[in-house]
């Protein structure tokens, strides 16, 4: 696949911001600092290399499509402002033209063109768009953006600096979804919402009709795991998550899928590998309280973690089962091992 690259520059920057920056990047993905003071690595859509030089950086961004390179672009930019307020005003990207104001090359307004019932808690929405290619690879994750007045939609737009710039939540809602299946050929994709009864998305989602517009950037978050073995854990949010990997992997995959849902209607069927055994468990039903879902969850994937020698273990769902679950894995390994992730989908609100 052709590559697509970017070069800028940051001028003027310490080195030191540039170390809190490597150090800011290297809590999600590894980085490489070189002692001749080149920033190197491999972040989900592509490749950032930093090289500085008398209070000046070099940049050079390089992914597999321009949707990617926006991708990394506000990575760049977002992590930069974390380490010092400003500093991504100072990003210069070369032969670009003028930025400020132009729809991010991640962005798709697309249309709903099916809404289908899956259960009593599951609706799944067809979303049509063109040149969907990108959010075919790299990440399974997209931010749904639902206007708030779709005759006059308020969208992300690049600023100067080429960073996204998000209108305010009065103007866009714009939670974080799983591409549940894509066909970029057919230029649709299709995204399986929970009805969990308290969202704005979840209105939306019960009364939407075809040809509402709504708003995609992304991908994001991991990708699909290549790994012999499998422990898949999570409530209804990781389903399609979880749903998507199982009917991706291979045939010959071995390992454990744990879905907890709050109703027993909404177990649905998933196409898996025989190799993988699928649980669910009815909150309610087959356990009586949170903790023993989280005990039970966080048991069977540290017997996954100690067993299978080359193993991805995944939990999403709410943020303090997951911080729960991940405490006690890191308990009995030490260190967290870099195949293990706990994920936050959610979190509970009074
Ligand atoms: C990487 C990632 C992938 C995700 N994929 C999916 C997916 O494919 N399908 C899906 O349905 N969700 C998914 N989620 C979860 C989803 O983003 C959240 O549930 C989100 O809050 C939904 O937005 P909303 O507009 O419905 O509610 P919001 O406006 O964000 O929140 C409103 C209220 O709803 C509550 N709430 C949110 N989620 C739940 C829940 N599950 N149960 C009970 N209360 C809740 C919040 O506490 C808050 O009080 C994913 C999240 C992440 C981070």
């Amino acid at each position: 696949m052709a590559r697509h690259k970017m070069l800028g520059q940051l001028m003027p920057v310490t080195w030191p911001a540039l170390e809190g920056f490597a150090r800011a990047l290297s809590t999600f993905c590894s980085v490489h600092v070189a002692p001749n003071r080149v920033i190197s690595s491999h972040v989900g859509p592509g490749n950032i290399e930093i090289t500085w030089r008398a209070r000046r950086a070099s940049l050079r961004l390089d992914a597999g499509s321009e949707a990617g390179l926006q991708n990394l672009r506000d990575t760049l930019g977002h992590l930069l402002e974390e380490v010092e307020e400003g500093l991504s005003a100072r990003l210069d990207w070369q032969a670009e033209g003028d930025l400020e104001g132009r729809l991010p090359p991640n962005f798709r307004s697309a249309r709903v063109s099916r809404v289908t019932r899956l259960s009593r808690g599951f609706m799944r929405l067809r979303l049509e768009a063109e040149d969907l290619g990108y959010l075919a690879q790299n990440g399974l994750h997209l931010r749904l953006l639902q206007p708030t007045d779709p005759d006059a939609p308020v969208w992300p737009r690049l600023n100067r600096n080429g960073r996204t710039v998000w209108p305010g939540a009065s103007d866009l809602h714009m939670p974080v979804y799983t591409i549940r299946a894509i066909d970029p050929a057919q230029g649709w994709l299709d995204v399986d919402v929970f009805l969990h009864g308290h969202g704005r998305t979840c209105a939306w989602a019960q009364q939407v009709r075809a040809g509402a517009r709504v708003g995609l950037t992304g991908p994001g978050g991991g990708w699909l795991p290549r790994t012999p073995t499998l422990w898949l854990g999570g409530d209804e949010t990781a389903l399609p998550a979880v749903a998507r990997i199982l009917h991706e992997a291979s045939p010959d995959t071995q390992g454990h899928a744990m879905l907890t849902v709050s109703d027993a209607a909404n177990i649905l069927p998933l196409d898996a590998p025989p190799g993988v055994q699928v649980e669910w468990l009815v909150q309610g039903r087959d356990t009586a309280s949170r903790d023993e879902v989280t005990a039970h969850l966080t048991r069977s994937a540290a017997h996954c973690l100690t067993q299978a020698e080359t193993a991805t273990i995944q939990f999403a769902g709410e943020k303090s089962v997951a911080q729960e679950i991940r405490a006690s894995l890191q308990r009995i390994t030490g260190k967290l091992p870099a195949n293990v992730t706990c994920a936050a989908y959610w979190t509970r609100t009074a």
